[in-house]
């Protein structure tokens, strides 16, 4: 009997703004796969956690200076909680510091069960949280957010939508930019001849073979062009 290996993720963001989350996750290609049951995701609001009696999660910072720093305790009761009830692949803080987001990051950490991702606010975490729980940093760019919630985001649906049973055809993440190291080509749709700006004739040819050549030296032409750099030690 063949056993079938149901992959399946959970993800538990930790936020100061669940309601900065939602929608993206009730929409389109993520809610799919929330019905579908190949992802369940949770949203933890650090207010509950915090034991202070104003339920506060930020203080300022040692040594003076601009900005507040969000404290150590309700982040450590949250995490220690969710890992009490399960394992975790890998606990990221989302920061500008951190390793910056790519495919190959992407399709490697799509195949992790469960990921905590915490977001900062105001001037970041205290240190200590860095150092004592989070197991991975990752940055969506060189910019400075407001928060990591939109990080957040960008990282769940990049790898959300890699989780094979996502996407309907299931080959199309596998011919969308950056897998191969090659930026996606030209694509064209109907009508071929609209207003006399016509769609290259190889591609209403009908010939396969000359079609897929087409596409192939289309995108290492577009790749060269635009990032030199993914072709560099091919
Ligand atoms: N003081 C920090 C920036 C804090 S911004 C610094 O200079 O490095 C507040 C929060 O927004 C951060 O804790 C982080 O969670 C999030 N954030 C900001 N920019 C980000 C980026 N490029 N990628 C991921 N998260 C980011």
């Amino acid at each position: 009997m063949h056993q079938i290996i149901e992959e399946k993720m959970r993800i538990d963001i930790i936020t100061l703004l669940p309601e900065l989350l939602r929608s993206p996750f009730e929409a389109s290609i993520m809610k799919r796969a929330i019905d579908k049951g190949l992802v369940e995701v949770h949203f933890h609001n650090l207010r509950d956690y915090s034991t202070n009696r104003q339920k506060s999660v930020d203080d300022y910072p040692f040594g003076g200076g601009a900005g507040m720093v969000m404290t150590i305790q309700p982040i450590d009761d949250c995490i220690t909680h969710l890992k009490s009830q399960r394992e975790y692949d890998e606990i990221i803080y989302m920061s500008p510091d951190g390793e910056t987001l790519n495919q190959k990051m992407a399709n490697k950490m799509s195949m992790y069960e469960n990921i905590i991702i915490l977001c900062g606010h105001y001037k970041g975490v205290d240190q200590r949280v860095r150092d004592h729980f989070i197991t991975k940093e990752i940055s969506i760019g060189d910019y400075v957010l407001s928060g990591g919630e939109l990080g957040a985001l960008v990282l769940s649906d990049a790898l959300i939508r890699l989780i094979p049973g996502v996407l309907s055809d299931e080959t199309s993440a596998l011919t969308d930019s950056f897998q191969d190291n090659l930026l996606s080509g030209p694509i064209y749709t109907r009508p071929a001849d609209y207003k006399g700006w016509k769609v290259p004739e190889v591609l209403t040819s009908g010939h396969a073979a000359k079609i897929d050549k087409w596409r192939e030296d289309a995108a290492y032409e577009h790749t060269k062009n635009r990032r030199p750099d993914l072709l560099e030690g091919q």
